[in-house]
């Protein structure tokens, strides 16, 4: 196993212009695991043969930034984030576009939301560009596990933990910022296919001032309840409402939420109990870009149901980085369950899914500059 210096080769990616003041090291793994085929890959069941992580001291900040084999880690007992979950993840992909090179959807703004997600956990600040580095080191020493095959690609999950072992609550000493990479599957084997979702007045994800905003580990370990009671009723996820009043729309399991009532296109907006979707603000530009009347205001399950019965509520769709895009066939509430767009998927969101994947497979012109090529490197082996 040989060690060796990453220096990017033009610097312009992700310094903005600045020359490369980190050095990455690599240990490449001496067995290269044997990869599957893109048409039988799924969701985050396998992961690349590296991965990248850099550690935090108090005193010393962020330090050793490296890419080592994929391995397993080795944490004591007490370390605080199996206690306590102080820990924050985001999630993006990289496509290998219809002319080969692979591109990053959106990079920095993940990388930003991770780095609010710590502030929200008192994680010490991770630099951005640090981030955006370990996106195109790790992607580029693993770029043969980047699939070719259209709705495929390689997810990224970039997480951050707290290690340090002791038994307490307040902030950790020590932390590990850690990048793993599987490659997916198109997330519905036969195209987009539409789910059923049901509105919980009985359990909350979120409220103002709490976390529902930041991608934190304990966000998703309070909705497994809720979601596993939905699925035994039939339902593939939970439309959450907010946790107040029991009345407006927040979001959709690891989706946010958009319909369209009539000609207007609605989200709920970002008052703080909710996501900030990447995937949502690109299909809130396109549909701007359309001409289309996309609001970003609060709407109540009420107003919904009642769209749905007299037949203005159109389409309905969950918006995330994993599935894109995935229409809602059918909405539950109480003791009412409504058929959206007959239970298919409609127009708009076959056009928006269209739409947004074509840029990201390199198919369509990207007018917003969502998409950034691999950043070329050059791997320096050293003794
Ligand atoms: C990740 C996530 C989303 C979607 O965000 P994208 O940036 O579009 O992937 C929405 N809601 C929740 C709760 C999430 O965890």
């Amino acid at each position: 196993m040989g060690l060796a210096l990453i220096e990017d080769r033009d610097g312009s990616v992700w310094f903005d212009g600045e020359p490369a003041p980190t050095a990455i090291t690599v240990a490449r793994t001496s067995e290269p695991k044997v990869r599957t085929a893109d048409d039988q890959l799924q969701f985050g069941t396998v992961f690349t043969d590296h991965m990248f992580r850099v550690d935090y001291t108090e005193g010393r900040g962020w330090h050793d930034p490296r890419i080592v084999p994929y391995q397993g880690f080795d944490f004591d007992p007490a370390t605080a984030v199996l206690h306590y979950a102080q820990a924050v993840f985001d999630g993006l992909k990289a496509y290998r576009g219809k002319d080969g090179a692979i591109r990053l959807f959106r990079p920095r703004r993940h990388a930003e939301r991770l780095v609010n997600s710590c502030r929200k956990l008192c994680i010490p600040d991770l630099d951005v560009d640090l981030i955006l580095q370990s996106f195109h080191a790790l992607v580029g020493v693993d770029q043969d596990w980047v699939p070719g095959k259209r709705g495929t690609a390689l997810y990224l999950r970039p997480t951050v933990v707290a290690t340090e072992p002791f038994l307490g609550v307040r902030p950790s000493n020590t932390y590990t910022y850690f990048l793993i990479a599987s490659p997916v599957g198109s997330y519905y084997a036969e195209g987009i296919n539409p789910v059923k979702i049901l509105a919980t007045d009985k359990y909350v994800r979120a409220v103002k001032g709490g976390t529902g905003d930041a991608k934190t580990a304990g966000n998703y370990a309070a909705s497994i309840y809720a979601a596993v009671e939905a699925k035994h009723m039939g339902y593939t996820q939970v439309l959450w409402l907010d946790g107040v009043e029991h009345r407006y729309l927040d979001e959709v399991g690891t989706m946010n939420i958009m319909l369209q009532i009539d000609a207007e296109v609605i989200t709920p907006p970002l008052p703080g109990t909710i996501l900030p979707g990447v995937t949502r603000d690109s299909i809130l530009t396109l549909c701007r870009d359309w001409g289309l009347k996309a609001s970003e205001r609060p709407i109540t399950i009420q107003e919904v149901m009642e769209a749905a019965r007299n037949g203005r509520l159109k389409e309905m769709w969950g918006t995330g980085t994993a599935a894109v895009v995935s229409p809602v066939g059918e909405l539950g509430f109480k003791d009412e369950r409504v058929t959206i767009n007959g239970g298919k998927t409609g127009a708009l969101t076959q056009k928006l899914y269209d739409a947004i994947v074509a840029i990201q497979y390199a198919e369509a012109a990207d007018p917003h500059d969502w998409t950034t090529t691999l950043a070329p490197f050059q791997v320096r082996q050293t003794a």
